[in-house]
């Protein structure tokens, strides 16, 4: 990112992405005009209305099913909506550092970003600035009736390898003298695709100030945040419960390694690639459903029903073998150490199918002698 952002000091367009580094110094003078603290934030009543967008924020953020903004409805050109957004998003923020838990940290940074990328690839008025503040340049041509934008190789190579599909391969993009083309595609226009860049930062951004600031967050002001965060945290809980749709039954059987690849995965933690070929080839090896093998990824950050059906489809049919302890131990992929599961101390454990395969012997074994 720049060290320096560009300046930007509308009052709307700052209340309209309150995450963006500029709006920091606009978002305390704010504050402080008002009289507005986080104790005010958190408890007082005039600040109701921000509390309740600053949820519905949040649910948005969790539940991300609607194409809706949540802060669609309110009117930037106000002075007071834009105090009231301003508010509204510290206040879920905190909400969010007052959880401790990277998961739902990373659910709330999927959804926001998500509507960033949303709002920031169709407008007209502060595109650029908000680009150059996440990425190093910008270029634009006009080209057959429409702007055609071009990003530094350098902040291309670095954030393409997050975001599935072929389009943001190297091979597949135009470069001239270190500037990638991103041409307008699959009904995206170039800026809409630029923008999908740039959620990649804002996304790495937002996790990364989530945790600095719950390594500054007091357990008192964690307290006065519990009831909101358990509301929150239940609802995020249920939501991956309903995102991983298996039996219970045969969901006891799962290694550690797939079932915490399927969790991370609903709760949008970018799960790297070995991570991703392991799921998509053990749904094969357990006989699920291409469909259901398939869902497993819905939660994550750069879902595309096409591109992972597609990718799924692929391991299905080249009938790839899930990757052995060794290689899921070397990718970071494997959340066991010595004696947090029995079955995984084994000497002889040396791939997640054999761990299955033990269990379903033993429930067999047991339901046998019942
Ligand atoms: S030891 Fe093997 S089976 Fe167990 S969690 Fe790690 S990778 Fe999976």
């Amino acid at each position: 990112m720049p060290g320096t952002p560009p300046t930007l000091t509308n009052e709307s367009a700052l209340a309209r992405y309150p995450f963006l580094p500029q709006a920091r110094s606009h978002m305390r003078k704010l504050f402080e005009d008002n009289a507005i603290d986080i104790d005010a934030i958190i408890e007082q009543g005039w600040l109701e209305e921000a509390r309740s967008l600053g949820r519905l924020r949040l649910v948005e953020s969790i539940v991300h099913k609607s194409e809706a903004d949540p802060m669609g409805t309110v009117d930037l050109a106000n002075e007071a909506s834009r105090l009231f957004s301003m508010a509204a998003y510290q206040y879920a923020f905190l909400v969010v550092c007052a959880s401790f838990d990277d998961r739902l940290v990373s659910r709330w940074a999927e959804g926001e970003s998500s509507l960033a990328d949303k709002n920031i690839g169709i407008d007209e008025l502060y595109f650029e600035t908000i680009v150059k503040t996440y990425i190093s340049s910008l270029k634009a041509s006009f080209e057959n009736g429409q702007m055609i934008y071009s990003v530094p190789l350098s902040d291309f190579l670095e954030l393409c390898p997050r975001i599935s599909g072929s389009y943001w391969r190297l091979v597949n993009r135009p470069v001239n003298d270190g500037w990638v083309t991103l041409d307008p595609a699959s009904g995206d226009t170039s800026a809409q695709r630029v923008a999908r860049l740039v959620k990649e930062r804002i996304r790495e951004e937002l996790i990364e100030r989530s945790r600095e600031s719950m390594v500054r967050m007091s357990e008192q002001l964690a307290d006065r945040l519990g009831e909101e965060v358990t509301r929150i945290s239940e609802l995020f809980g249920s939501q991956i419960r309903s995102e991983v749709p298996i039996a219970s039954a045969t969901k006891e059987d799962w290694p550690p390694c797939f079932s915490n690849s399927i969790e991370e995965l609903a709760s949008g933690v970018n799960v790297n690639h070995v991570g991703r070929v392991f799921v998509a080839a053990m749904g094969r090896s357990m006989g699920l459903p291409l469909d259901m093998t398939c869902s497993f990824f819905e939660g994550a950050p750069d879902y595309d029903p096409q591109t992972t059906s597609y990718q799924v489809g692929h391991v299905y049919e080249r009938e790839y073998t899930p990757h052995g302890c060794g290689a899921l131990k070397a990718a970071a992929r494997c959340p066991v150490g010595p004696g947090d599961d029995r079955l995984c101390d084994q000497e002889w454990l040396t791939h997640p199918l054999k761990y299955l395969r033990a269990k379903q012997r033993s429930r067999a074994k047991s339901e046998t002698v019942l």
